[in-house]
């Protein structure tokens, strides 16, 4: 008999043992027994050829159509071509050698499962050299259980592994597994009425109704959500037992001058988030938030008056930003937004003043050396920087408080990384911001070791954006017109954005598919056609950062009509005075990004234009994506669509995306309810039982989703 830690070799023999191993780093029976099916053909129902993709490594269940054989040139022996069918499509398999006995088995009208990677050959797909087991005739019936069910578990396999052979060793381990105490506690399961483990893994491969999938299924996910959420609830648990720097508010300082002076009143929103971050900033364990609300929301100010706490609690914060362009950007609006109470040392200082320091890598030695000191000797109560603030290199007097910027950039690696900065074993507070509306699921997943705060109302006066597809393909009269509207937009002093997917100046491609639009082929496009006569700027990432800076800062003061740019703007730029942007293949964007991007217009009094100018036919998925930034301006149902648009793993991102560890049944699309449920559950088991001691089933469970570097960390921090 065997249980889940057990070997594979001494269950399924070594040769099948070594080939799972090799092949899909599937070492013990739990490897195995967690490696589940893809999918489930239902026998007579044949694989849709039309679906298949070359390159792909594909199972398929297909009726042989005809077999020919033609003796092989160059050596001896033939090639048997074998045409499979769905009944509707035809693929063909090329066999090479003798295949006497291969040609008298694969007669036509047999049904068999054909394995092996799609190419393409004359117009036509093809397995080359496939591997394959016939599943229709009485004989293979009875040698191999599985096809006794109409259900046929299809497996992700791998060349020299089909899924059948899978199939066959997961069938031997079934019947050798014992029955061990279920990792979820009874009243767990008693009361989400979950299938044991033990019925679970049988039902799972070897389904005999689509009800008992089901449940099998549910309870899977049940303890990938649970061992996810015990990681993320230990780790919010033993954050918040370490020490930070406590910054009471004070009266009469920096922080209530400030609020004095603001010119317009604060939001609901940002008041309210405004006195959750007071508290945790005064609080002796550290604060870990994240900060959501849409472009405009007014997330800076929020931040910045959490900063100012700090700043009269004596210590320091520091603020990061993506890239170097926008960290420059967020020092001159914190110095515009702090007036005289950001020149302390400076002539005409306001009372309480302190220092906000642009500290990047790309500035010349002198003023960099002069901002590692200011962030060294404390003089500087704010340094504002990119992630490589956080470098060795940097040494701060006092950091407390670290603001992030735009964290869809900026993983949970990074976060870990933060948390051990302040040195001593103190955590800095940490608040990392984002205009990318998160969807709950992802907020309780990926960001799930932060507490969340969102502010819902843009402040009010902010004009709406309108924004409009331009089909150029179909109607290149259209874009004429933008080119035309653009024009008008700047005869009535206003400024206009065009941002372009790609600089220009990379190696060519060997894609077939047309390489997208450049910002240095269309900024003199535009210059010598349509804008002929305008003031063009252009921006992008590989500028050198004074370039940048004077580019920025020329578009803000109104000195050029126009900045062609790259996504390089897409946060946190803040010119009030620019209402039209033109997104050039705009197909090749995301929903978010473009989202994101639109935000960058209509940030003063006058209502903003987004124009997406795009190649994409009607009918194409790249334009309902437009059509869908078309539709709506709200953010979270935006996010949600971007979700169902993109692949599970690369929301995850490498953490938790892990071959072994990661979620394979568990949908963040879907599973919202299921995962708000193991939430709370592991939030009470963690609370009770911080180091999961009385509950061993949950402790592995929870020790299995991290991977070893990851588990490393953890005890390190
Ligand atoms: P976010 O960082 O969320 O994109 P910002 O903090 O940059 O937004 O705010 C956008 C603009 O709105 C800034 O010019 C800011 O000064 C202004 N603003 C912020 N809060 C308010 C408010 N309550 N009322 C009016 N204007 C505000
Ligand atoms: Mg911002």
């Amino acid at each position: 008999m065997a249980v889940l830690a057990d070997r594979l070799t001494d269950v399924v023999g070594a040769r099948t043992a070594d080939a799972l191993a090799s092949a899909l780093d599937l070492h013990t029976v739990g490897d195995l027994l967690r490696h589940y099916p893809r999918r489930y053909a239902q026998r007579g129902e044949l694989t849709d050829i039309a679906g298949l993709e070359i390159g792909e490594h594909v199972t398929v269940l297909a009726r042989v159509e005809s077999t020919t054989k033609r003796p092989m040139r160059s050596r001896k022996g033939s090639i048997l071509d074998v045409t499979i069918t769905d009944g509707q499509r035809r693929l063909s398999c090329a066999f090479f050698g003798n295949q006497t006995w291969r040609e008298r088995e694969l007669r036509p009208g047999r049904t068999g499962l054909f394995a092996g990677k799609v190419t393409a050959f004359r117009r036509s797909l093809q397995l080359a050299n496939p591997e394959y087991e016939l599943v229709d005739s009485a004989d293979e019936l009875s040698s191999v259980d599985d096809f006794l069910s109409r259900i046929i578990p299809v497996y992700p396999a791998a060349q020299g592994l089909p899924s059948w052979r899978i199939s066959k060793a997961v069938h031997q381990t079934l019947e050798m597994l014992d029955e061990e105490p279920d990792p979820l506690p009874e009243s767990l399961r008693r009361e989400h009425d979950l299938l044991s483990l033990f019925e679970a893994l049988h039902a799972i491969h070897r389904p005999r109704s689509d009800a008992e999938l089901t449940a099998a299924r549910t309870r899977l996910k049940w303890d990938e959500a649970l061992a996810v959420q015990l990681v993320l609830a230990q780790r919010r648990q033993s954050s918040v037992a370490r020490p930070a720097p406590a910054c009471p508010p004070k009266s009469g300082g920096i922080a209530e001058a400030f609020d004095a002076r603001l010119p317009f009143d604060l939001t609901p929103g940002q008041r309210e988030i405004g006195e959750e971050l007071r508290a945790d900033l005064a609080s002796e364990h550290p604060m870990n938030r994240l900060l959501q609300g849409e472009v405009g929301s007014g997330k800076t100010v929020v931040a910045l008056r959490a900063m100012l706490q700090v700043i009269d609690a004596g210590r320091q914060a520091a603020l990061l930003a993506p890239t170097e362009v926008l960290a420059a950007q967020h020092a001159r609006s914190l110095r515009d937004l702090l007036g005289d109470l950001a020149q302390a040392g400076e002539l005409g200082a306001a009372e309480h003043a302190t220092r906000v320091t642009l500290l990047t890598g790309s500035m010349p030695a002198k003023q960099r050396k002069q901002a590692l000191l200011d962030a060294a000797s404390g003089a500087a109560g704010i340094v504002v920087g990119t992630h490589a603030l956080l470098g060795e290199h940097v040494s701060f007097a006092d950091l407390a408080f670290v603001v992030v910027d735009e964290q869809h950039r900026f993983g949970v690696e990074q976060r870990d990384a933060l948390r051990t900065r302040a040195g001593d074993g103190v955590s800095p507070h940490v608040l990392v911001m984002t205009a990318t509306p998160i969807p709950r699921t992802v907020a309780m997943t990926v960001y799930g070791d932060l507490e969340t705060s969102s502010l819902r109302q843009l402040p009010s006066g902010r004009s709406p954006i309108a924004t409009t597809v331009v089909p150029a393909a179909e109607k290149p009269a259209w874009l004429d017109r933008a080119w035309q509207r653009l024009r008008e937009e700047v005869g009535k002093g206003h400024q206009a954005y065009v941002v372009c997917p790609r600089i220009g100046d990379e190696p060519p491609s060997d894609k077939t598919e047309r390489p997208a639009v450049a910002v240095l082929d269309v900024a003199p496009e535009l210059e010598n056609g349509p804008l002929a006569g305008l003031r063009i700027g252009v921006l992008h990432g590989r500028l050198p950062s004074d370039d940048k800076d004077a580019v920025m800062r020329a578009f803000a003061e109104g000195e050029l009509d126009v900045l062609v740019a790259t996504t390089v703007i897409e946060v946190g730029v803040n010119v009030p005075n620019a209402t039209l942007m033109v997104i050039m293949d705009a197909d090749r964007f995301g929903v978010s990004q473009l989202h994101q991007l639109r935000g960058r217009v209509g940030r003063g009094d006058v209502p903003g234009l987004c124009l997406l100018v795009t190649e994409a036919l009607d009918g194409t998925a790249a334009r309902a994506r437009l059509a869908a930034v078309e539709s709506t301006t709200d953010g979270f149902e935006l996010s949600k669509l971007d979700l169902e648009l993109r692949r599970e793993g690369d929301i995850l991102g490498a953490a938790q995306s892990g071959k072994r560890s990661g979620l394979k049944l568990l949908s963040l699309l879907r599973d919202e309810e299921l995962i708000a449920q193991s939430r709370r559950v592991a939030a009470q088991v963690v609370s009770a039982d911080p180091d999961l001691a009385e509950h061993p089933g949950l402790a592995a469970l929870a020790a299995q989703t991290i991977d070893d570097e990851r588990a490393e960390y953890l005890e390190k921090s």
